[in-house]
């Protein structure tokens, strides 16, 4: 069982011949709506492929809102995690040209009202879960107390750093498994070189690093080993929420108990399966799917 404390967001993409520049307006060619936020796809990934999730986040009193919540029976998530506030849901605006160039500009809303008050209700879900996985989007104070409170319950707790911002060293003494891309691990220790940065990472205070290193699959490195699995060769068309993916396959697999490195192929798998498809969520795929595409 999983916890996801994390955000939730309404992505509205469109589709443009060319990215607006000051002062332009620039008619779309097309309109998706679709849920997003790195929280919610993690937890969404983290359902298709097996595991019993818990969602703890904020929506507001919107029609996104509403559309979030609605959409959860669908990957089996309960709603009674999800806290209501007084503000705008969060929600992204991208526009993609068609070289597949983007501009992203994200309104946080709700996830930035996402308190401790409110995590801190749901402290037997979270002694009673195997882990509680964390990312940025929601306010740092909130992450911070999330990693203290679930560490101090003897729950693991995984934290996906994105979008990397710096955190006190003690921090990451409660952090069991750190997973960042090759970008956030660059911008968290100063190194480019990925043995290094994940070394820095330990020294940091983390007990073990799995570094998502795109087409080239991933890396781990904890105080004992280091091992690197090779990505799959597919036909990648749009990465979005491919680390998302990843993560939920790391996790579920893990949560079956396979060993690091069978499990960092399960993942790279999963990876690899959502860049083959386009857009975000609708594009992780469901453990069955991910057994066929391991059986080719
Ligand atoms: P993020 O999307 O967070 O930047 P990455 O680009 O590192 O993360 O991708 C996450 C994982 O998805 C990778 O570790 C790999 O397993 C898989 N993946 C991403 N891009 C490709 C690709 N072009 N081909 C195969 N697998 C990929």
């Amino acid at each position: 069982k999983a916890v996801v404390i994390g955000s939730m967001n309404m992505d509205f993409t469109m589709d443009v011949d060319h990215l607006p520049s000051k002062g332009e307006t620039v008619p779309a060619v097309r309109l998706r709506t679709s849920p997003g936020g790195k929280g919610l796809n993690q937890a969404v990934a983290l359902a298709r492929l097996g595991a019993e999730v818990l969602m703890v986040g904020a929506v507001g009193n919107d029609a996104s809102g509403k559309v979030l919540l609605g959409n959860l029976p669908k990957d089996r998530i309960p709603d009674f995690a999800i806290k209501t506030v007084d503000d705008s849901t969060g929600n992204a605006f991208i526009t993609v040209d068609s070289q597949g160039n983007n501009t992203i500009v994200v309104y946080p809303g709700a996830n930035y009202k996402l308190d401790m008050h409110w995590v801190e209700s749901f402290k037997g879900e979270i002694e009673s879960a195997d882990f509680v996985v964390l990312q940025m989007e929601i306010p740092v104070e909130t992450v911070i107390a999330s990693i203290e409170l679930a560490h101090n319950l003897n729950t693991k707790v995984v934290l996906n750093p994105a979008p990397a911002l710096p955190l006190p060293d003690y921090v990451y003494t409660m952090v069991d498994l750190v997973i960042p891309n090759e970008t956030e691990l660059a911008l968290l220790t100063g190194e480019t070189n990925i043995v290094e940065g994940a070394r820095k990472l330990l020294q940091m205070g983390a007990n073990a690093v799995v570094v998502t290193l795109g087409s080239e699959g991933c890396f781990y490195k904890d105080a004992n080993q280091e091992i690197s699995v090779e990505g799959f060769k597919v036909n990648a068309i749009d990465s979005t929420a491919a680390g998302d993916a990843f993560i939920g396959g790391l996790l579920t697999a893990l949560g079956r108990h396979e060993d690091i490195g069978t499990a960092m192929k399960f993942a790279n798998a999963v990876g690899a399966i959502t860049v083959t498809r386009p857009g975000a969520q609708e594009s992780i795929p469901t453990y069955e799917e991910v057994e066929e595409f391991l059986r080719r």
